[in-house]
Order: structure tokens, then C-alpha cells, then sequence
């Protein structure tokens, strides 16, 4: 692909999206499309984002493992993923609990949930109430165990993303330890499962484009055009809030990161598409590393490290909707929390983002943790259901961002930091 075809891929992209929701409304039940024909097409249309899918998803497991590893060995010594640490930690932990408080804030000013008769709720969760029933319940204390790796093999087959940025971080420090002579054989796989990633990437975004009028189209055939537009007062509040954490990296990245807010945005709005469209952090992880790196020119060693930990740990967005969830079902149920109630509500939400898991829907599951933390029972989720997947799709947008922002934050605190050399 050539340099101009590379800038102009995210307005094929766009393109794609468009008419992904186009395609996809004539194939939905209330399109124009014939059923038979439509339930005949659809399966073939949704081929080539299942092929996007598959291939971004096979490479996850070794870009994460190669670039964690990769990024201490070449950093040289310990010196930098403490410091990394002592920023990047804090980091996360604030940016979440910005989001956080701007989804109560703007709940309790708009009270989305305030106007909502108890019955009408009351019907639609016993219309919804077996898949309620469907999510579980962890405890947070049972989600910290679940971060370690106990079983490595287990966690990369499963995919547990945490416990493999931990493991992989134990790997990275291992080489650190131990000399050249015994580490090099293994590096030298690591760059070649690094590289072999990418290419793959690289690969999977030549048909970008396909792939989200695939995607776009088989979510709108199958769940109708209401998916995108049946928006309440709840989900308008939600997405003023994710547009407000927008506002907040802009700053961020100006600020902070010293750089044109604009200009940033669009070095990565390839990565904030495919995160729209795929709904997932892990599935948009590779693409978020190669905008920061190819297009941002931002140093691998940290976009190796802040995007994988990111993409796992700091879910912005996913915080900012669990908050604003909460407050809009006990608004719903009546429930008014106190002041030591809404300060727990986040920080149960911090402890719920960083432990859900970066992948479609799950930060609806993840809530009912935080409903039963303040007495909402977990029925009320089936009240969002309708409109959790638009709405999955703005936050995974705002995770992935965040992530990004992040990454050029660190670069400049890390250049501040005297870390020159490691940032280079
Ligand atoms: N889909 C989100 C993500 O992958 C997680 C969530 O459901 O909030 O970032």
C-alpha cells in the first residue's frame, strides 16, 4: 500500500461504516430486503469482518508477549519499568477517576433515569430477565486472584489478557537478569514473533474497509436499525460523557503530551474506526500500536508497554458508562446514594474497568458486580440491553483512545523524566 493510499484509508474506512449501516438496515427486519434473501446474503456478507476478526485475534497472544518482552530487554535495565511504572500507574488510575466522575456528574445533573415509571421498568425486565440471569457476579477481591498467572498456557489459550501482560512482564524482567549468551536465541524469536505480528496487521488492514461494511452490516441486519437510533435520555447521557472524556485527552495531548491535539487524532483515527466497529480493545490493540508507532512516530519501547497494559487495565470509556449506569438505575429505583455511597460507587468502578475484560459487551456484564455493591439488583441491567451495543461501541472508542493518549503522554513525562535514552 502506498504512502497517499495509507492516508486515505480511514476515509475508506468511513465509507465502509456508512455503508455497512446502509446495507445493513435494507437486510434488517425492517429493511427492503426480502427475509429469505436477506438471511441467505448476511452470512456472506459478515465473511470478510469474521476474516478482519480472526486475523487481528491470532496475533494478539505473540504482539502482546514479543512487545511487552521486547520493550524491557531494549530498554536495558529496571531503572525504566519502575519508571514507567511510577507514571503510567497513577496515570491510569486518575484518567479513570476523571471519567468516572464526569459519568456520575453528568447523570446526577441530566437524572436520565428520573422520569421512568417503576412499572414500565418492571415489564421490561421480566421481558428481559433470563439473560440478565445469564451474567455473573464476581467478587473484586476474586478478580485481583484471577490477575495472576497460575497457569500460563491456560491463560494464553483463553486469551486472559491480564494474566499474560503480567507474565510477559515477568518474562521481560528474566532477560534482564540473565546474560546475553543465554537470553539471545529467545529475543531473537521475540523479534521474529514481532515482526511476523505486524505483518499480519498490515495484511488485515489492507481490507479494513471490507471488513467494517461487514461488520457494520451483520450487527444492523441482525439487531435492526433501533440498535443505532433507539437512543434514550440514558444513552444520550452516556455519549455526552464519552465526548467529554474526548475533550479530555485533547487536553491531555496538548498539555501533557506537548502535541496538536488535532493533528494526534488523526494520526490514530484508523485505530478509533476499527475500535467503533469491532467493538473490542484486543481485536483494535494491534492497530492502536501501529497508528502510535508508524503514524504518532512514537517510540515503540513505549507503546509496547502503555498500549497492551492499557488496552487491558484502563478502560475510560467502559468506567465512565458503568458510573453512568449505575447512577441512571438508581435513579430508576429510587435509590438515593450518599455521599460515602457515591465515593464507593468509584471506587468499585475503578476496581470494575480495570478487571473487565477489553471485549464486546463486557462491560455490561461487569456492572452487575457494581449494581450489587450498592443494592440495585442485577434485573436492572436488562433496563440498558437495548442499547448497550451502540453504546459498547462509543466506549471501546474512548478505551482505545485513552490508551493512545497515554502512550503520548509517557513519552513526553519519560523524556521529562530524564528517561531520554528509554524513550528513544
Ligand atoms: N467492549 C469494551 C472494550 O473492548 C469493553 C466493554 O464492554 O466496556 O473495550
Amino acid at each position: 500500500m502506498s504512502q497517499d493510499d495509507h492516508k486515505a484509508l480511514w476515509k475508506w474506512i468511513l465509507l465502509g461504516m456508512v455503508l455497512g449501516v446502509a446495507f445493513g438496515w435494507a437486510a434488517s427486519s425492517d429493511g427492503v430486503m426480502p427475509a429469505t434473501l436477506s438471511e441467505a446474503i448476511v452470512p456472506w456478507v459478515a465473511l470478510p469482518g469474521d476474516i478482519f476478526m480472526a486475523l487481528l485475534k491470532m496475533i494478539i497472544v505473540p504482539l502482546v508477549v514479543t512487545s511487552i518482552i521486547l520493550g524491557l530487554f531494549n530498554a536495558g535495565d529496571l531503572i525504566f519499568l519502575k519508571s514507567m511504572s511510577v507514571r503510567l500507574i497513577p496515570y491510569f488510575i486518575l484518567t479513570t477517576a476523571i471519567a468516572i466522575t464526569i459519568g456520575i456528574g453528568l447523570s446526577t445533573i441530566i437524572q436520565p433515569g428520573a422520569n421512568i415509571a417503576m412499572n414500565e421498568a418492571a415489564e421490561q425486565i421480566s421481558l428481559n430477565q433470563q439473560a440478565a440471569a445469564a451474567m455473573e457476579n464476581l467478587s473484586i477481591p476474586d478478580r485481583i486472584m484471577n490477575a495472576l498467572p497460575t497457569n500460563p498456557d491456560r491463560a494464553m489459550l483463553e486469551r486472559v489478557m491480564l494474566q499474560i501482560v503480567i507474565f510477559s512482564l515477568i518474562l521481560g524482567v528474566i532477560t534482564l537478569q540473565l546474560p546475553a549468551a543465554k537470553t539471545k536465541g529467545f529475543i531473537d524469536l521475540c523479534q521474529f514473533g514481532q515482526e511476523a505480528s505486524m505483518m499480519v496487521v498490515n495484511w488485515a488492514m489492507a481490507f479494513a474497509p471490507l471488513a467494517v461494511f461487514s461488520l457494520m452490516a451483520s450487527v444492523i441486519a441482525t439487531m435492526g436499525i433501533s440498535a443505532l437510533t433507539g437512543v434514550g435520555l440514558y444513552a444520550v447521557t452516556v455519549i455526552a460523557g464519552l465526548l467529554l472524556m474526548g475533550v479530555v485527552y485533547a487536553l491531555f495531548i496538548r498539555i501533557l503530551a506537548g502535541r496538536p491535539a488535532l493533528s494526534y487524532f488523526r494520526d490514530i483515527r484508523e485505530a478509533q474506526l476499527i475500535a467503533f466497529s469491532t467493538s473490542s480493545s484486543s481485536a483494535t490493540m494491534p492497530i492502536s500500536m501501529k497508528c502510535a508507532t508508524e503514524n504518532a512516530k512514537l517510540p515503540p519501547k513505549i507503546v509496547g508497554f502503555t498500549i497492551p497494559l492499557g488496552a487491558t487495565v484502563n478502560m475510560d470509556g467502559t468506567a465512565l458508562y458503568q458510573a453512568a449506569a449505575a447512577l441512571f438505575l438508581c435513579q430508576v429505583y429510587g435509590i438515593d446514594l450518599t455521599l460515602a455511597e457515591t465515593v464507593l460507587l468509584l471506587l468499585t468502578t475503578i476496581g470494575a474497568s480495570i478487571g473487565t475484560p477489553a471485549m464486546p459487551g463486557v462491560g455490561l456484564v461487569v456492572l452487575a458486580t457494581i449494581l450489587s455493591g450498592i443494592g440495585i439488583p442485577a434485573e436492572g441491567l436488562a433496563l440498558i440491553l437495548g442499547v448497550d451495543r451502540l453504546l459498547d461501541m462509543c466506549r471501546t472508542t474512548i478505551n482505545v483512545t485513552g490508551d493512545l493518549t497515554a502512550s503520548a503522554v509517557m513519552t513526553r513525562l519519560m523524556r521529562a523524566g530524564g528517561q531520554k535514552q528509554a524513550a528513544d
